[in-house]
């Protein structure tokens, strides 16, 4: 068995959790309209649900925090945040904002019409969600190795510079006002983007003049992928790599509950004075002012430390050697992976692993319902039901190319022992596999419906 990095840390607070009988399990999924969202996390044994804003702080964030100034303007916890941000990113501008969300939201709001289109390697459901409500495309021109399970590439969240060139060539410069790339790509199984990737988007965006802004959530995770796989950067450390990501871009957004390891927080961050203006005006209406944008001083410290922690790469080597651990015990265990494994989860291939039940029975949602009677595990649908959404020209229903449930691993939280649980009960899942019935909604709102959606199970 290979040895992963043990924890770069130990524990001196712990929190109880505990794994409820089976009757109040299926008690609690019934209240929940089956949909593990709506669940209480006091129901909840081992939560995978996310990896967002669900980490342990350090004893040095936590310290951080005690020293945060509340002042509404100019506080000296912005200055603290801002001297990183200038250090790790490089971008002339920043504000920060209470999510990711919030910043994808910001730059919609200035810089996107409806009817045009944003290009992307794969994105993330919120950003989708916000491109689309305010009446944009967005489109994923990810390599296609993306959607093989099989293929060993190891940058499969790289964009496909020929489809990129050929979905501007028939939509026209004019109707794109910024490309973007997400590293790791969440959506397609926290797979990592290569430099020589990154290096190439940026080269065809600027050269039809469209601005290039990063999806950058997890982009430490993304520069240790890149130091221990891509020729040329086993030397590099972490942070000359993300330095190097940043310098090819003309802004990001970023999530910071995900490598800035906090539990509310993200940034919006970019180089265009005029647009930064338009920013500003927006983050004060929507947000707060632009030293605090919706979040407290304290906020800003915790981050300020987080991103630098998150860089660490003893951290890092411990962090992705635990996801990497998971997945080879899934595997072993029987059920189906996206390989390689990425940065922050381990991907199940539900549509693989229940061929008998189709897309518009969502395999994903009975493989989730089951970890949870199974075993008290939450993991999260990321298939037909977060991803099928009518086509806008012809109104028929598109399919995701993958039916996933996705288990996350919050950052220092979980043990070893906790993930040899969540692969032994998926074991016994897959050795019944067949058994498992699909799922009909009974409602769903037109957006980001996999949060609020409820089901019904088929065939009972
Ligand atoms: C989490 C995430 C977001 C959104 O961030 P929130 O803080 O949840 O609003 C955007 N993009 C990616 C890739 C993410 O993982």
């Amino acid at each position: 068995m290979k040895q992963h990095p043990p924890e770069p840390f130990r524990i001196k607070m712990t929190e109880p959790i505990r794994l409820i009988g089976l009757e109040a399990r299926e008690k609690a999924l019934r209240e929940a309209g089956y949909n593990v969202f709506g669940i209480d996390a006091k129901n909840i044994f081992i939560d995978l649900l996310t990896d967002s804003g669900t980490g342990a702080m350090s004893q040095h964030q936590w310290a951080a925090m005690m020293t945060g100034d509340e002042s509404y303007a100019g506080a000296r916890s912005y200055n603290r945040l801002s001297e990183v941000m200038d250090d790790i990113f490089g971008f002339e501008h920043f504000v920060p904002t209470h999510q990711g969300r919030a910043a994808e939201n910001i730059l919609c709001a200035v810089a996107l019409e409806s009817g045009q289109y944003v290009p992307s390697n794969m994105h993330f459901d919120t950003t989708e969600g916000n491109i689309r409500a305010r009446g944009g495309r967005p489109t994923n021109l990810v390599i296609d190795e993306a959607f093989d399970i099989r293929s060993q590439h190891p940058f499969k969240g790289n964009m496909d510079l020929e489809k990129l060139e050929n979905f501007i060539a028939e939509v026209g410069v004019e109707n794109i006002p910024f490309g973007m790339i997400t590293i790791t790509n969440n959506a397609g199984g926290g797979q990592p983007v290569s430099m020589e990737n990154l290096r190439a988007v940026s080269e065809v965006y600027h050269r039809h003049g469209l601005p290039f802004f990063i999806d950058a959530c997890r982009f430490a995770e993304n520069a240790y992928f890149i130091q221990q796989r891509e020729p040329g950067y086993a030397e590099k450390s972490t942070l000359e790599i993300a330095r190097e990501t940043f310098s090819l871009a003309d802004g990001a957004t970023m999530s910071a509950k995900k490598d800035a390891i906090v539990n509310i927080g993200g940034f919006l961050a970019l180089n265009d004075d005029e647009l930064f203006q338009k920013v500003c005006n927006e983050l004060i209406l929507r947000e707060g002012f632009v030293t605090y944008g919706g979040l407290a001083g304290r906020d800003l410290d915790a981050i300020a430390v987080g991103l630098r922690e998150g860089l660490d790469e003893a951290y890092l080597a411990y962090r992705l050697g635990q996801t990497a651990y998971l997945g080879e015990r899934i595997k072993e265990a029987g059920a189906p992976i996206i390989e390689p494994v990425g940065g922050h989860a381990v991907y199940v291939d539900a549509g693989k692993l229940l061929p008998h039940i189709p897309p518009a029975e969502f395999p994903g949602q009975a493989l989730a319902v089951e970890l949870y009677r199974e075993g008290g595990i939450r993991g999260v649908e990321l298939g037909s039901v977060a991803f099928a959404h009518p086509d806008p020209d012809t109104g028929e229903m598109v399919h995701p190319q993958l039916e996933l449930v996705r288990l996350a691993i919050p950052r220092r939280t979980y043990t070893q022992s906790h993930m040899d649980y969540v692969a032994a009960t998926l074991g016994r899942i897959a050795e019944r596999g067949e058994s498992l019935r699909g799922y009909a909604i009974t409602y769903a709102p037109e957006l980001m419906r996999h949060f609020t959606a409820r089901f019904e199970p088929l065939g009972e």
